[in-house]
C-alpha cells in the first residue's frame, strides 16, 4: 500500500515516514501543497495523510481541488488546530478522518487501517480468503490456523492482491505499493515475490494474466 504524506514539519514528517515504513507502507513524503498536487497527479496512492497548515497551498485547498476533480482517495488530515470549526471544515471539504497533533503513531496506524478497510468494503479487520487469514494490524498471515512466514514485501504484495480481489494489478501498480520514489527498484522484484508467495502458499492462488499483471480471483 502506498501513502502520500504531506507535512512541512521536518521532525514530524521524518518520524512519520520512518514509522509508517516500519508498518509496511511505501511512503512518499512532500512538504508543501503544490508538491502534493504534482505527486497526486503522477502517482497512484491508497491514502493521503495531509497537514492543513502548509506552504504554497494549504491542505484544505489541496483537498478541495482533489474532491472537485472527482478523487475518492481516502484522506486523513493532521491538524494542530483543535477547534471544532477546523475539524468541521476539514471533514466538510472531503476529509475522511482527522487527528489532532500531538498524536500517537499507533493511533495513526490504526486509523489508516480503518480507512483502508472501509475503502475495500470490509467490516472485519482481517482479510479472509479460503483458508487464509491476513491481519494488517499484526502483519501476520495464517493458513488453516498455522502461521506462514512471509517477508515484509511478500506480505505487502499479498495484501494488495487480496484487498483488490478480482482486479488485475499490473506489475507497475504492485511496485508502486512496495517502493517509494527514492528507493531503487529491482526490475524483476515483483515476479520474485509472486514466485515466493506461490511456493509458500499454493501455486494457483495468484494467477498471471500475461502482458497485464496478476490477480487473486474472488471466491466463487
Ligand atoms: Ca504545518
Amino acid at each position: 500500500m502506498r501513502l502520500l504524506l504531506v507535512e512541512d514539519d521536518e521532525l514530524l514528517g521524518n518520524g512519520l515516514q520512518v514509522g509508517l515504513r516500519q508498518n509496511g507502507y511505501a511512503v512518499d513524503w512532500v512538504k508543501d501543497g503544490r508538491s502534493a498536487e504534482l505527486f497526486l497527479a503522477a502517482g497512484t496512492y491508497d491514502l493521503m495523510i495531509l497537514d492543513l497548515g502548509l506552504p504554497a497551498r494549504s491542505g484544505l485547498e489541496v483537498l478541495r481541488t482533489q474532491r472537485r476533480g472527482g478523487s475518492a482517495l481516502p484522506v486523513l488530515i493532521l491538524t494542530a488546530r483543535d477547534t471544532v470549526e477546523d475539524k468541521v471544515s476539514g471533514l466538510d471539504s472531503g476529509a475522511d478522518e482527522y487527528l489532532v497533533k500531538p498524536f500517537d503513531l499507533d493511533e495513526l496506524a490504526a486509523r489508516i487501517r480503518a480507512l483502508l478497510r472501509r475503502r475495500s468494503g470490509r467490516g472485519e479487520p482481517v482479510i479472509r480468503h479460503r483458508d487464509l487469514v491476513l491481519d494488517p494490524a499484526s502483519h501476520a498471515v495464517m493458513r488453516a490456523g498455522r502461521p506462514v512466514d512471509l517477508s515484509p514485501r511478500e506480505f505487502a504484495v499479498l495484501r494488495q492482491l487480496l484487498e483488490n480481489r478480482g482486479r488485475v494489478l499490473s506489475r507497475a501498480r504492485l511496485e508502486q505499493g512496495l517502493y517509494s520514489w527514492a528507493d531503487e527498484i529491482d526490475s524483476n522484484a515483483v515476479e520474485v515475490h509472486i514466485h515466493h508467495l506461490r511456493r509458500k502458499l499454493w501455486p494457483e492462488l495468484i494467477r498471471t494474466i500475461r502482458g497485464v499483471g496478476y490477480v487473486i480471483d474472488k471466491e466463487s
